[in-house]
């Protein structure tokens, strides 16, 4: 593949549906937290193609067993057993609150699958589903319809119905939403497309408890959050509140599509053969990443390291917005899912600073029109830390 970014950028231009604003460049390889464009420009990854490659680009581990079983035998459907997605399964089912696990392509399917689920379980005349607003759910119209954000709905009505939005971090206005016709309610432990803005202990307790108290069911959308992303494989771990459904995709095959639902046995009984069913769905390779990406995560030491890098980059990013109040009002996040919370001046600045970051070979994104987010690969090291806040600090200093 010969050309360097402006060449294949002119041809892409030509090609797709213009979904994407994509930046002005174009990736042929990638090593742990570095990437480099077809103009040989490195890049360092604060952003892990989106919290997925949480084990770096190309791990070498993960890049072995998708090789050998990519070697061995890549799809025979989900009319056969196969051995990575059984292993797989039975991984997500020991290290969880779950006994039983679906398997989809992506994010959105695994939520399109609790959705599914926690109205077959619940009967009929219970469809309604609860989420949050500012939630990110996914685009398929059953998940853009749970996604608690009116941007994403509009052009799209009508919209599955069934979907309501409760106020975020308003306990009262979540309960006034519940009816007779309510089976779930749906939340983020910690919002990351609106802003990286987690959800308070006490809140979540008081979900969990209105959920018991109605016999709804509590899906939480881990997508973003779980697989290692905030210091334990899944948030709820560090909440001490467990939902009854969770969904999993991003970072689970580091990079390779696959989507999780976990479940209690008790809910999966109300799935029986032909509920629900995927072509692709724990595909063997995908199946094998995702098994190696576990193991080598669930090694001694990975989530504490994690943790402890999460408050280093949470130390030195309260240290920026100490130094530039003008643009930073401070830090929030859990684990190495971060954001800087921006002023006003500052969000008027975000995408720019964003910019002025990729010209000088740092990635990161400017979320939720609120925050910078750093969602850097899990095995990042403290020197590239260092590396991305000197960065931030001198972008903030240009602008101030
Ligand atoms: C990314 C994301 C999704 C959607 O995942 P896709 O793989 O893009 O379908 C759903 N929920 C959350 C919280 C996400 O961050």
């Amino acid at each position: 593949m010969s050309g360097g970014n402006s060449s294949w950028i002119a041809r892409s231009n030509q090609v797709f549906i213009a979904t994407y604003n994509r930046f002005p460049t174009v990736f042929v390889k990638g090593q742990g937290c570095v990437l480099e464009d077809a103009d040989g420009q490195k890049y360092l990854d604060f952003l892990a193609g989106i919290a997925v490659c949480s084990l770096g680009h190309c791990h070498p581990e993960v890049t072995r067993a998708i090789c050998e079983q990519a070697a061995k035998l890549v799809h025979v459907s989900n009319l056969f057993h196969t051995q990575p997605q059984t292993e797989l399964a039975e991984l997500l089912a020991a290290h969880s609150f779950a006994d039983r696990v679906f398997f989809g392509n992506s994010g959105a399917e695994a939520n399109e699958a609790a959705i599914k689920l926690a109205r077959k379980y619940s009967g009929e005349d219970r469809f309604e589903i609860i989420s949050l607003a500012g939630s990110f759910h996914g685009r398929t119209l059953a998940t853009v319809a749970a996604t608690g954000q009116p941007k994403f709905h509009q052009g799209f009505e009508p919209l599955p119905a069934g979907f309501l939005h409760a106020e975020f971090g308003d306990i009262a206005a979540l309960e006034e939403l519940i009816s007779p016709r309510t089976c779930a309610i749906l939340c983020e432990p910690l919002q990351g497309e609106s802003g990286v803005r987690p959800l308070e202990k006490e809140y979540l307790e008081k979900i969990r408890r209105l959920c018991d108290g109605n016999s709804l069911l509590l899906i939480f959308d881990e997508v973003q959050t779980g697989i290692g992303r905030t210091g334990t494989l899944f948030a709820y771990e560090q909440l001490g509140v467990v939902p009854d459904i969770l969904t999993s995709a991003k970072a689970l095959a580091n990079g390779l599509p696959i989507g999780a639902m976990l479940t209690t046995d008790k809910i999966a009984a109300s799935f029986t053969v032909g509920s629900h069913a995927s072509t692709f769905g724990g595909n063997p390779v995908a199946a094998a990443a995702a098994v190696a990406t576990m193991k080598v995560m669930l090694a001694d030491g990975f989530f504490a390291e994690v943790r402890s890098k999460g408050e280093y980059l949470a130390e030195k990013l309260s240290g920026l917005a100490a130094k530039y109040p003008k643009f930073a009002l401070g830090q929030r996040g859990l684990g190495l899912i971060q954001g800087l919370v921006l002023t006003q001046a500052g969000i008027e600045q975000g995408q720019t600073i964003v910019q002025k970051l990729f010209e000088r070979g740092v990635l990161i994104n400017f979320a939720g029109n609120a925050v910078l987010r750093f969602i850097p690969p899990l095995v990042v090291s403290r020197d590239e830390i260092d590396i991305l806040v000197n960065a931030v600090d001198r972008v903030l200093s240009e602008l101030a």
